[in-house]
């Protein structure tokens, strides 16, 4: 079966078009009961940026703190809770945030008219009602969570997305502007997702013609923007870094991820490590998979200064260990597309707790 998926509908680029979100809002608030709700990370409380939200008086605003914790179910759930008991259905949600503020207000949508708890639609086409009108304004660009399908919740016992065509954002708004606040070392590690996801879409059985394209512009973006002559974190490699996201994550979705995102699941299910950085962490120890690859990442790193941790694993317990390769052992989609379907011959909990260990 070829896949076929469901793209965002409006998509507007270019540094300041986040000034357009009002005129693209109006003729959504007639919609339900009149009021949008606004989930904004919180790190822009207070900073000018928060003055430009075109919030009404009868909107509602929820600043989120995102270093507490990744999305959770009971999150959602409570966000449900308090728009709907204080006044009903809103008209549209907007996430204005990275991956994480992008999949709270992905899942809002969702859950807003779907009853019970998140945990219930843990998975793939789980969900049974339409959600309504969101809109998504990343402002930390890599993991392509403005583009996915998915919105990826930690629940009491499973971290998985709300997975659907209606998790998909109906507009996006792409603001390079919004990048230039990203600290060096996120800004890093939130565009080596990015990088990360090219290489593995492109090494492996489920590239092909459509996938590849994606990857290959934004390998050559993401080249421009960590290694080129005018590298860093300039207005134009915003722009650029904007694209790339948004491509890379095209290409996964048509595609797959690989050996990286595999270990990554591991380290950030038993951990709790952030995905970019878990990412990181374990993509300077996959020479092995991904030669070329390691060898440019490589570069990466050395060309912006990053400190990567080394030796974590002399902290990690053997139970911690093995739990971390059972994790990424049951990727199973992930092993079939980046080694083949006789995968099992040669990884194995042994070979995946001795990864581990490197790190
Ligand atoms: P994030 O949303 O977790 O934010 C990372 C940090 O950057 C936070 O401290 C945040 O406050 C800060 N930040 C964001 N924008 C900023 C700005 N403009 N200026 C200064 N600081 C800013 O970052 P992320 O890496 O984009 O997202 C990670 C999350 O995305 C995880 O929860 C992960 O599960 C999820 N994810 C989702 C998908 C998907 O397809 N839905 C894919 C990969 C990861
Ligand atoms: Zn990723």
């Amino acid at each position: 079966m070829h896949k076929n998926f469901k793209n965002i509908d409006k998509v507007v680029f270019g540094r300041g078009s986040f000034s357009q979100m009002d005129d693209i809002l109006s003729p959504i608030r007639s919609e339900n009961q009149q009021f949008i709700v606004f989930i904004v990370d919180h790190y822009f409380k207070g900073k000018p940026l928060e003055n430009q939200i075109p919030a009404k008086k009868e909107d509602m605003i929820f600043f989120i703190d995102v270093d507490i914790h990744e999305p959770t179910t009971d999150q959602i759930d409570e966000l449900r809770d308090k728009t709907i008991s204080s006044k009903g259905l809103p008209s549209g949600i907007v996430g204005i945030g990275g991956g994480s503020v992008m999949d709270i207000a992905k899942a809002l949508s969702l859950m807003v008219t779907n009853e019970g708890s998140s945990t219930l639609y843990q998975g793939l086409n789980l969900i049974k009602k339409p959600g309504i009108y969101h809109l998504g304004v990343p402002t930390i660009s890599g993991t392509g969570a403005e583009v996915s399908m998915t919105a990826v919740l930690t629940g009491p016992e499973k971290k998985l997305g709300l997975k659907c065509d209606w998790t998909v954002f109906n507009q996006v708004i792409l603001d390079p502007d919004l990048l230039s606040t990203v600290p060096i070392d996120w800004w890093f590690y939130t565009g080596m997702d990015t990088y990360i996801h090219c290489i593995e879409s492109e090494n492996g059985q489920l590239n092909n013609a459509f996938s590849h394209a994606y990857a290959e512009q934004a390998l050559k973006l993401c080249k421009e923007v960590y290694l080129g002559e005018n590298s860093g974190q300039t207005p134009e490699n915003n722009e650029k870094l904007m694209v790339a996201s948004l491509m890379g994550g095209l290409s996964l979705t048509y595609s797959e991820v690989g050996v990286c995102h595999a270990l990554s699941y591991g380290l950030s299910k038993i951990l709790g490590t952030r995905h970019c950085y878990a990412n990181c962490i374990i993509f300077q120890h996959l020479e092995d998979y991904y030669p070329e690859g390691y060898g440019e990442f490589t570069q990466m790193i050395q060309h912006h200064g990053i400190q990567l941790p080394q030796n974590l694993s002399k902290d990690w317990s053997p139970e911690q260990i093995n739990a971390m390769a059972h994790v990424a052992y049951n990727l199973t989609h992930m092993w079939n597309h980046a080694i083949g379907t006789n995968w099992k011959e040669t990884i194995t909990i042994e070979l995946l707790e001795d990864l581990y260990r490197r790190m």
